[in-house]
């Protein structure tokens, strides 16, 4: 079952990157590719019924799914990453941490308005970030798909928070 043999690879890396988080290190994952392509085999099976014109891969490790599925679905890919590291024209968006704030970054033609746009990350902690994804692609002018995420770290409830923008919610093991 693909929700074990995911929990059986991700590594969890206690007081990482700080006292009191527990990183979930999922570069094991990324030495098996059975378990790679059983990954992204269950995106597209969950997914199925969704209307996907582009994936959104949020920087760094989303982009390692991201693209696979992607390229599996015949949709394109756009990264959205952290300030300063997109070369084209950009729009931004600010957003709170629990310390200070973030920016994340889009190009300015990474799709078109109206197209409808899957956010895909390695994991849904808070659910900020995609929040504020979510945030850039609706003032750039796309929809919303849903989001996918391999892992979900339920305690911190990203879940509710995410809910209000979208329905199609897919993750492969909590
Ligand atoms: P959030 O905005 O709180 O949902 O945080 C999600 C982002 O932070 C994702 O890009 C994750 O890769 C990363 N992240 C947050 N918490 C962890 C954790 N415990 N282990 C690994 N990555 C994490």
């Amino acid at each position: 079952m693909i929700t074990q043999q995911i929990k059986n690879a991700i590594r969890d890396i206690p007081d990482f990157p700080k006292p009191g988080i527990v990183f979930k290190d999922i570069t094991p994952i990324l030495k098996d590719p059975v378990l790679c392509d059983n990954i992204v085999n269950a995106f597209v099976e969950q997914l199925k019924g969704t209307r996907i014109d582009v994936i959104a891969g949020i920087e760094s490790r989303g982009f390692l799914f991201g693209l696979t599925l992607a390229t599996k679905l015949g949709v394109p890919f756009v990264p959205i990453r952290k300030a300063g590291k997109l070369p084209f024209t950009i729009k931004q968006k600010a957003y709170k941490l629990e310390y200070g704030t973030a920016i994340i970054e889009c190009h300015t033609d990474a799709f078109e308005p109206g197209q409808h746009i899957l956010i895909h990350d390695d994991l849904l902690a808070t659910g900020g970030t995609v929040t504020a994804a979510s945030e850039l692609i609706n003032e750039m002018g796309g929809v919303v798909a849903g989001f996918s995420f391999v892992v979900e770290l339920g305690f911190l409830n990203g879940r509710e928070r995410i809910a209000p923008i979208s329905d199609t919610l897919v993750v492969l093991a909590k």
